[in-house]
């Protein structure tokens, strides 16, 4: 038998220490069944997706790493007749994200083709609603079959009761009892594991461009209609400038073969920039969304933008970046000339592994960040990513 990969070779920020267990169910039955036995043993459970929103400790997992290996989509119900009619699809939990962006494109099925290119999969894009270039996945999604380790039975989550906001669900919500503080219960997985997602999407070759930047890409107004596979491949190379595609070649280590598509693979190779930019979880800080009275503190030229508290009320969105821009950390910041971590030279919000960076390294830089940033603006930067076995908040 090969031994487990390490944390390292499982995600995409390339750090992380060994496991004790790491298995790839092939059914739902198996799937739900590994996860009962390490709950019933008290072993720490890891279900990772792509590894692109952890980051792990150097120490070994003393647990179980579960990766679902189905990958699935499969399009229910089609009844569309016209152009705009809607289209319910459903994929399982372990099929990559943007192999379903390329299905529904491919397709001529609207709605989710602005997060073309974000790493990862399916089952994890609702646990963090993921969003990119005026799309979130949470408008896309009908309904989640989930496991609930609380109960152990499989149950449908309709929309409603995924909460979802900026950066997170009822299922993020289940690991922390505050801010970046895991719950005692479910952490680094949450209560409800995400068996397959269901959604609910336009049959149309054309959607309207929702974000400034994609817009000046394919050189239109704000809200002008364009074809989703111009927008696709739009997203995709703004996105390859920023070195907001996840390294291809990941996908030729053992641990990762057969993870994606490889047709899909190659279009992540849109980018003639270096590949350490690459090794990263993407945006590493979430933007702070402030109450009111704490924003009014804000530089007047900080950006600001509507937003909705955890609590329901009104508060300000600022953006992470200019606050780490302007308080010093500017894009490829090192925290030492030899550092092996660093900013991205290419993204301000990403912390990237500069090759051969342990967990500590990406932690000490971002501590220096959330240390600077705080004493420059009073506010504590919250990581986007799951983080663990260290303590970031
Ligand atoms: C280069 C790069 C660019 C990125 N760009 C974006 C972006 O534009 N927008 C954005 O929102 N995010 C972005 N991300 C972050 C990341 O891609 C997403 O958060 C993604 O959804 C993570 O998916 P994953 O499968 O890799 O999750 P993992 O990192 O494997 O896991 C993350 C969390 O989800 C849980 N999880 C995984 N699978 C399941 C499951 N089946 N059931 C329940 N819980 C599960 C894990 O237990 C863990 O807590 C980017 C990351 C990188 C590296």
């Amino acid at each position: 038998m090969s031994p487990a990969p390490t944390l390292a070779q499982l995600t995409t920020i390339g750090v992380g220490g060994a496991v004790d267990r790491f298995v790839e169910p092939e059914s739902e039955e198996a799937f739900t069944a590994e996860v009962r036995d390490a709950d019933a043993a008290g072993l720490p459970l890891l279900v990772i997706g792509g590894g692109s929103n952890l980051l792990v400790a150097d120490a070994p997992f003393h647990g179980v790493v579960v990766r679902d290996a189905r990958r699935g989509i499969s399009v229910v119900d089609d009844q569309a007749e016209a152009d705009g009619g809607s289209v319910v699809i459903t994929a399982q939990a372990g099929a990559s994200w943007d192999d379903f962006v390329a299905f529904c494109v491919a397709s001529g099925f609207s709605g989710v083709e602005g997060l073309s290119g974000v790493p990862g999969t399916v089952g994890a894009s609702v646990v963090q609603n993921i969003g990119a270039y005026g799309q979130e996945v949470a408008s896309a999604v009908s309904s989640v079959r989930v496991f609930d380790r609380k109960n152990g039975s499989v149950c449908r989550l309709e929309r409603e009761d995924m909460r979802f906001g900026y950066r997170n669900s009822a299922l993020k919500s289940s690991m922390y009892s505050a801010p970046a503080t895991p719950a005692g219960n479910y952490f680094p997985t949450p209560r409800y594991v995400v068996l397959s997602v269901t959604f609910a999407l336009r049959r149309s070759e054309s959607d309207e461009v929702a974000f400034g930047q994609l817009a000046k890409a394919l050189g239109v107004e704000l809200g002008e209609r364009k074809p989703i596979a111009a927008i696709r491949a739009a997203v995709l190379s703004v996105r390859a400038t920023k070195g907001m595609l996840e390294d291809p070649n990941r996908y030729a280590l053992p641990s990762m073969r057969g993870c994606r598509d490889e047709h899909n693979v190659a279009a992540a190779t849109l980018q003639d920039q270096p590949d350490f930019n690459r090794h990263s979880c993407g945006s590493f800080f979430m933007n702070p969304i402030l109450e009111p009275a704490q924003a009014v503190h804000l530089p007047a030229d900080a950006p600001r933008f509507d937003a909705i508290l955890p609590d329901g009320q009104p508060g300000v969105k600022t953006s992470a970046a200019w606050l780490i821009d302007h308080a010093g950390f500017h894009k490829g910041f090192k925290v030492r000339p030899d550092a092996k971590a660093g900013l991205s030279t290419l993204h301000t919000l990403a912390l990237t592994n500069r090759g051969g960076a342990g967990a500590k390294d990406i932690a000490e830089l971002a501590r220096t960040i959330q240390d600077g940033v705080e004493a420059a603006y009073g506010i504590r930067l919250v990581p986007e990513p799951v983080v663990v076995g260290m303590d970031l908040r």
